[in-house]
């Protein structure tokens, strides 16, 4: 069968920059990614496909190779690319990418390998703890000054009768199959030199110890279900669906690892008064007829309290005040975002007859015959004032 071109292959031209090719290959990575996919041949033979093409693109040296003599470049000698790349193969290159992907940090549950670490050359496998997720509602006045909330996480914590090691009175012993070293390497010669392959060590699975006797308490696992109670600092301004990462407050990894991350959803609670856009805020006004054509002082609630607004006379009904700064902050930023009252002119749903009788009056005025303005009378202006 023909091999698909490795450009065709990331999606992307034949003078993709090395960061185009980085993000075309994640992208193919994530969607192929044998932990979402489980079980999918097609998908796995995708995600291979891509690793491939991604191991030459982004090699400059293989890279000019291929674009030189194609496919043939790796052709013919042992090794190559004939089989495919193999999953140890393109988590040990490629962890970054996957780290950066999910969080950084961790390789993943199904493959134990050498995920996460930069050079994915790191000799013994370091288990890694799952990442916990909790949701936190806040309101618009907890978002809007940053809030510290104290909330108490069912998770994995170390065993205390094995310090964490799974091992009854630490009875460790070196994994005879790999020395110790968690991995065992394979050499492979191929036209562009020797390669070397390593892998997990199947016996230990890369601990590159054995338990000889496991902790009663924690079945050899050396994490234990409990509960503690976590201090979470929320910066001011941040949104619904926003995800805050606390690095290590996860779950605790099996026997000694590195603790998984406690992912922080945000969850903004309705407000009765306000409605909000980014770091903005709209508020309904209502004022009476009076008000509006005579001019007032109304009070208008904020985040912060009441302030007073002053109205002028002739203000016209849906007219909009921007309150400068009663908005919202910008997450990490310096900025504050607006207050914009909307000012509606309230109609009584029903009139007495004495009321009656003066608004029959009244309507017969010179100055309560409308005259709108060409500015008045466009509809689009305002709704553009509404909404910037
Ligand atoms: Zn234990
Ligand atoms: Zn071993």
């Amino acid at each position: 069968m023909a091999k698909k071109d490795y450009y065709e292959v990331l999606g992307v031209g034949r003078n993709a920059t090395a960061d185009e090719l980085k993000k075309a290959y994640r992208k193919l990575a994530l969607q192929y990614h044998p932990d979402r996919n489980p079980g999918d041949k097609e998908a796995e033979e995708k995600f291979k496909e891509a690793a491939e093409a991604y191991d030459v693109l982004s090699n400059s040296e293989k890279k000019a190779k291929y674009d030189q003599f194609g496919h043939a470049a790796f052709e013919g000698g042992a090794g190559g690319y004939g089989g495919g790349m193999d999953m140890n193969d393109i988590f040990s290159h490629f962890g970054d990418i996957f780290g950066d992907l999910f969080g950084g940090g961790g390789g993943f549950g199904g493959f134990g390998g050498f995920g996460g670490s930069a050079s994915g050359r790191r000799a013994r496998t370091t288990n890694r703890g799952s990442n916990l997720r909790i949701k936190v509602k806040l309101t618009l006045e907890e978002i809007d000054k940053g809030a510290e909330k104290k909330i108490k996480v069912a998770k994995y914590v170390p065993c205390k009768t094995c310090s964490g090691s799974g091992a009854r009175n630490n009875s460790m012993e070196t994994c005879s199959h790999c020395h110790g070293s968690g991995v065992v390497t394979e050499v492979r010669r191929t036209i562009l030199g020797q390669m070397q392959t390593q892998s997990v060590c199947p016996q230990c699975g890369g601990q590159g110890q054995i338990i000889k006797d496991k902790c009663p308490d924690c079945n050899g696992e050396g994490i234990v279900r409990s509960e503690e109670i976590i201090n979470i600092n929320i910066p001011a301004g941040v949104t619904d669906g926003m995800q805050l990462s606390m690095q290590g407050k996860g779950n605790a990894a099996a026997r000694g690892g590195v603790p998984g991350d406690l992912i922080v959803l945000i969850e903004e609670i309705p407000h009765e008064n306000f409605e909000r856009q980014e770091t903005n805020l709209y508020y309904n006004a209502f004022i009476t007829f009076s008000q509006a054509a005579m001019g007032a002082s109304i009070e208008i609630p904020t985040l912060t309290g009441k302030v007073k607004v002053k109205i002028d006379a002739g203000t016209p009904s849906g007219k909009v005040i921007r309150l400068k700064g009663k908005g919202l902050p910008e997450v990490n930023g310096y900025r504050r975002g607006d207050l914009l009252v909307s000012l509606n002119v309230w109609v009584p749903k029903s009139l007495s007859r004495e009321e009656k009788e003066i608004l029959t009056k009244l309507d017969k005025q010179p100055n309560f015959q409308p005259t709108p303005s060409k500015q008045e009378r466009g509809f689009f202006d305002k709704m553009k004032d509404l909404f910037n």
